[in-house]
C-alpha cells in the first residue's frame, strides 16, 4: 500500500489532505492517481459508491491545472445539482493552498446570469450538470473549446437519467486532443458505448467486481384491455399505499389527463410536462421531493434528469416509442443501492415489445396480474 506522498502529489495537496484527515489513499485512488499524474491518457475507472472517486480524479486534476492561466481547463460533468455542489465543495477543499485556482459550479434551478458572471471572472475548473451546461454552451456563456481534461463522473447515473444527448452535444464543443476520465460505479452497456464513442484506448481500472448495474430494479408487466389502463393504474396504486412513484405517459395530453383523473379520484398526484412554465415545474418538483406528491405523472422529456431518491415504483402507463427510453425511465428507481420496481401496463398487442426490452436491459420481466382485478386482465 502506498501513502499519499508516494503517489506523487504536490506539497499543497498533501497539506490539504492532512487537514481533511485522510490517512491512506483508497484503492481507486491508489490505482488512478499515479496514472493520471504521469500519463496523458483517457481512463475508465470503475469503483463502488463511497470509495473515494472524487479525490481519485480531483487530486490529479488540481495538480495539472495551470493557475497562471484563467481559461477553463477542466470540465467535470455530474448527474445532479446536489452532486455538482458536493464535488465543487470538495475540490475547493482540496485546492485551498493553490492560489488563483477557481472552481465554479453550473447547475439548473439557480440563476444562469450569476453562474455566467462567475465563469467570466475565470474558472479553471467547471463542475456542471449536463442540462445547464448544454444551455450555457449554446448561449456562449462558457468556453470549453480549450479544455485539457473532461471528467464524466457517475457516468452510469448520468446515462440512466437520460443525459446521453446532452453529453454528446457538450463533448462536441470540446477539443479532440483532451483527456477524458470516466468514473462510474457500474458498467452497463450505455457506459461502454460512451467509452467506445468518445475515448481513445482508455486505461481501464476496476475496484471490486465489475457490476453491470441493473440488478436492484425488478421489472413487471401487466396485460390489460386498452380501455382499462387507467383502472389498472389505480389498482396498482391502491395495492401499494406507500407508493412514491413516477408514472410515464407518451404525450403531454395523456400526462395531463391521467394526472387530473388521479387528483379527481383523491390521489396525491401532479403532472410534469413541457406545457408548464419553469416556475410551475419547479413547484411540482419541490412538492414531489418533499413527498406532498406521491405520484408524479410525467413525459419523458420533462422527467429527464429527475434526481429524486427513494422512488419505489416507476410505472410505464404507456411504453415509450424508443426502447432505449425504457432504461432511462426504470433508472429513476433502485438508486443508491436501494431496490425498486418498474411496472409496465401493456395491451395484448404490445406484449411482444417486452421481449425487445428484455434484450436491451439484459433482465427478464415477470408477468403479473392486476391485484384484485382479474376482470380487467386480458
Ligand atoms: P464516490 O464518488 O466513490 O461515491 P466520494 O468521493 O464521494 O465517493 O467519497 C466518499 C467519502 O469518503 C467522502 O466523504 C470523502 O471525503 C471520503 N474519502 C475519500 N477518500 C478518502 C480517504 N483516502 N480517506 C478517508 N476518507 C476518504
Ligand atoms: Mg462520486
Amino acid at each position: 500500500m502506498k501513502s499519499f506522498q508516494q503517489l506523487g502529489l504536490d506539497a499543497q495537496l498533501l497539506q490539504a489532505i492532512t487537514d481533511m484527515g485522510f490517512e491512506t489513499p483508497s484503492e481507486v485512488q491508489q490505482k488512478a492517481i499515479p496514472i493520471l499524474l504521469e500519463e496523458e491518457t483517457d481512463i475508465v475507472a470503475l469503483a463502488q459508491t463511497g470509495t473515494g472517486k472524487t479525490a481519485a480524479f480531483g487530486f490529479p486534476l488540481i495538480q495539472k491545472i495551470d493557475v497562471n492561466s484563467r481559461k477553463t481547463q477542466g470540465l467535470i460533468l455530474s448527474p445532479t445539482r446536489e452532486l455538482c455542489l458536493q464535488i465543487t465543495n470538495e475540490l475547493k477543499n482540496y485546492s485551498k493552498y493553490f492560489k488563483g485556482l477557481n472552481t465554479v459550479a453550473i447547475y439548473g434551478g439557480a440563476s444562469i446570469t450569476e453562474q455566467a458572471n462567475q465563469i467570466k471572472k475565470g474558472a479553471q475548473i467547471v463542475v456542471a450538470t449536463p442540462g445547464r451546461m448544454q444551455d450555457m454552451v449554446n448561449r456562449g456563456l462558457v468556453d470549453i473549446s480549450n479544455i485539457d481534461y473532461c471528467v464524466l463522473d457517475e457516468a452510469d447515473e448520468m446515462l440512466n437519467m437520460g443525459f446521453f444527448e446532452d453529453i454528446t452535444a457538450i463533448l462536441s464543443h470540446t477539443p479532440k486532443e483532451k483527456n477524458t476520465w470516466l468514473f462510474s460505479a457500474t458498467m452497463p452497456k450505455e457506459v461502454a458505448t460512451i467509452a467506445k464513442k468518445f475515448m481513445r484506448t482508455p486505461v481501464e481500472i476496476t475496484v471490486g467486481t465489475k457490476n453491470t448495474g441493473t440488478s436492484n430494479v425488478s421489472h413487471e408487466y401487466y396485460v390489460v384491455g386498452g380501455r382499462d389502463r387507467y383502472a389498472a393504474l389505480k389498482r396498482l396504486a391502491d395495492a401499494n399505499p406507500d407508493i412514491f412513484s413516477v408514472i410515464f405517459c407518451r404525450t403531454k395530453r395523456d400526462t395531463q389527463k391521467v394526472a387530473e383523473q388521479l387528483i379527481e379520484d383523491g390521489y396525491n398526484a401532479a403532472a410534469l410536462h413541457g406545457d408548464l412554465s419553469q416556475n410551475q415545474r419547479d413547484l411540482v418538483m419541490k412538492s414531489f421531493r418533499s413527498r406532498q406528491i406521491q405520484m408524479l405523472v410525467a413525459t419523458d422529456v420533462a422527467a429527464r434528469g429527475i434526481d429524486v431518491d427513494d422512488i419505489t415504483h416507476v410505472i410505464n402507463y404507456q411504453l415509450p416509442d424508443e426502447i432505449e427510453t425504457y432504461t432511462h425511465r426504470s433508472g429513476r428507481t433502485g438508486r443508491a443501492g436501494k431496490s425498486g420496481v418498474s411496472m409496465v401496463i401493456v395491451t395484448k398487442s404490445e406484449v411482444r415489445k417486452i421481449k425487445g426490452i428484455e434484450r436491451i436491459i439484459g433482465q427478464d420481466f415477470e408477468r403479473k396480474d392486476i391485484p384484485d382485478g382479474m376482470e380487467i386482465c386480458e
